[in-house]
């Protein structure tokens, strides 16, 4: 914390992770003299650079961009890039640290990194924003490549913009390689990495409801956000069987005490890529629209699914969505929760998967893409989909099983950070003091 004052995310994130694995650290006497907590905890490099664009009105913008490259230790650098005016090296800091520790549960070679820009595309018209991809990717080319360091999306930044950003590392670097994932499936993408990350969320609800014999059919559950995550995992979700309540964006939630059909999703999608809000859904039938507000414990839900972004679940909203029927959340956003927040899902013994176990699967399907790659072979969908699954399943049984505590009780947050932590103390510890 002394050596980073004020950013109070990273902080967050590093004292949750550090709770679960001190005890571990110091058990080891490699990883203890190897000090791989504190190693972790100061990025390998943090690159910051100028971003400038011109608007539709020919007038110069200037923004900033990061890299934050927190650690190569079990592979090349891997993690999103996200576009948000409220982006700051906090954020990127703690979304690089909690990469790591996803990226090491995957069970692929891939290390942790995270980036993006205070860049606002809202009301930016499209031409607009493909000019700050281009400016962008101007100056990010020359720290990464498929070997060194390979970005894909997050928040604002979907297969469109990463097409765009794709051209300008082509144009500037002269190679055609993967240094991206997330690519369109006609210059390198894999398929199904759109809908991973939503799709291998309820993966991993279904084996975590399995592990207690039971399933999806028929269960509430409320997601919030409006975006990649959150609407791919309410399609799966419906699909198996479930009622999705609710779907949310920075406007409002939109609430639907039977569940939304399929149909409202798209059309949810369609609004959200011409640029609209939520509330333009309002009125109609079986919809219920909440101004300004978040989903939770608005209509009764037993899952819980946050899948906007990080601190959106506060302690006064878990506790009425616990009022409201909720027995299981899983993250699909990265620390979806406050502190506050995890410390009353820890009283009240709910079942909580954290995003670094649960939302791994965009990060691991963007693995696929850069095997697929480098060897020039491609998985169709099914076979993308099997091998997700597979994933999801795996890394649900990993953390389950070193989330097991001496009472009996099976703590997933645990098991998470303590299964990733031992991955990246095992490479990091055999490196020595370098
Ligand atoms: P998108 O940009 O596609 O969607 C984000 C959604 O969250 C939008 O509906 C947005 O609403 C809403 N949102 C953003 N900020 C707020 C806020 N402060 N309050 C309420 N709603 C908000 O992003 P993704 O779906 O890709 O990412 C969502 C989360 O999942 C992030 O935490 C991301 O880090 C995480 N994640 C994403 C992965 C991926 O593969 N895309 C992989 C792993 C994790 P609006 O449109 O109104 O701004």
């Amino acid at each position: 914390c002394a050596r980073s004052p004020g950013e109070t995310e990273f902080h967050q994130a590093a004292e949750e992770i550090a709770r679960d694995v001190i005890t571990v650290e110091k058990a080891h006497s490699g990883f203890a003299a190897a000090r791989v907590l504190d190693r972790l905890s100061e990025p390998d490099r943090v690159i910051a650079f100028r971003v400038v664009w011109e608007d539709d009105a020919g007038q110069t913008r200037i923004n900033r961009g990061w890299r934050v490259q927190t650690s190569n230790a079990i592979g090349p650098y891997k993690g999103g890039l996200r576009f948000h005016p409220d982006l700051s090296l906090s954020v990127l800091k703690f979304l690089g640290f909690e990469q790591c520790f996803k990226n090491a549960l995957t069970g692929l070679p891939l290390g942790g990194a995270k980036g993006g820009a205070d860049f606002d595309p809202r009301g930016r018209s499209g031409g607009e924003i493909m000019r700050f991809c281009h400016a962008f990717m101007g100056e990010l080319c020359k720290y990464i490549g498929p070997d060194r360091d390979i970005p894909a999306g997050d928040i604002n930044v979907s297969p469109r913009e990463i097409g765009w950003m794709f051209g300008a590392y082509k144009r500037h670097c002269g190679e055609f390689h993967g240094a991206l994932t997330g690519k369109g499936e006609s210059f390198g993408g894999s398929a199904l990495r759109v809908e991973a990350t939503g799709y291998g969320l309820i993966y991993f609800v279904c084996a975590m409801l399995r592990h207690q014999d039971s399933d999806l059919e028929g269960r509430r559950v409320a997601i919030s956000g409006a975006g990649n995550v959150a609407t791919h995992a309410a399609e799966l979700a419906i699909r198996e069987g479930a009622r999705v309540v609710s779907l949310s964006d920075s406007s409002g939630a939109l609430l639907a005490e039977d569940g939304l059909t399929q149909d409202t999703v798209d059309r949810v999608r369609r609004t959200k890529a011409a640029g609209g809000n939520l509330s333009e859904l309002s009125g109609q039938r079986g919809l219920r629209y909440l101004e300004g507000g978040a989903p939770w414990g608005q209509v009764e839900a037993e899952v819980l699914l946050p899948c906007a972004t990080q601190n959106e679940v506060d302690e006064t909203e878990l506790r009425a969505a616990l009022d409201a029927g909720a027995g299981m959340i899983a993250e699909g956003a990265n620390m979806p929760l406050t502190a506050g927040a995890v410390s009353l899902s820890s009283r009240k013994g709910l079942i909580h998967a954290p995003g670094k176990a649960a939302n791994a699967g965009g990060v691991a399907i963007s693995g696929l893409e850069m095997s697929q790659n480098a060897h020039g072979q491609f998985l169709d969908a099914a076979q993308v989909d099997d091998a997700l699954r597979g994933i999801m399943r795996r890394i649900h049984d990993t953390v389950a099983e070193e989330g097991r505590t001496s009472d009996g009780r099976l703590d997933y947050r645990l098991g998470a950070n303590v299964a990733g932590y031992r991955k990246l103390a095992n490479a990091i510890s055999a490196f020595g003091a370098i």
